[in-house]
């Protein structure tokens, strides 16, 4: 039985991975944020890229800013490059990993 972690879940399949907020033990808890997979390449971790507008006040306008976030991506969730996801924030999982993807959003 999935795990209710308070996050809409649209998960198609189980899976066993201990690092997965739905089937496995990890809890998830602070930021969540959206975002667009920029690369699946890594094993079970995507890249998520944000856009935000930064306000420049000399300038009166609004510039674009980036910003990428690694996410572990548990195999029942699977995303791909392209896709839209909701990632939330977790305990850190490596180095660099401390989002987890909960959704693929359409
Ligand atoms: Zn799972």
């Amino acid at each position: 039985m999935p795990e209710n972690i308070g996050i809409g879940s649209n998960t198609r399949e189980k899976c066993d991975d201990e690092l997965c907020p739905y089937h496995g033990h990890l809890r998830v808890r602070g930021k969540i944020l959206e975002g667009k997979v920029v690369s699946d390449k890594m094993d079970r971790t995507v890249v998520v890229e944000r856009d935000r507008l930064f306000y420049l006040r000399k300038y009166e306008r609004f510039e674009k800013r980036r910003s990428r976030i690694p996410a572990h991506n548990p195999p029942c969730i699977n995303a791909k490059v392209g896709d839209r996801v909701k990632i939330a924030e977790c305990r850190p999982l490596s180095k660099t990993v401390a989002f987890v993807v909960v959704e693929v959003m359409e």
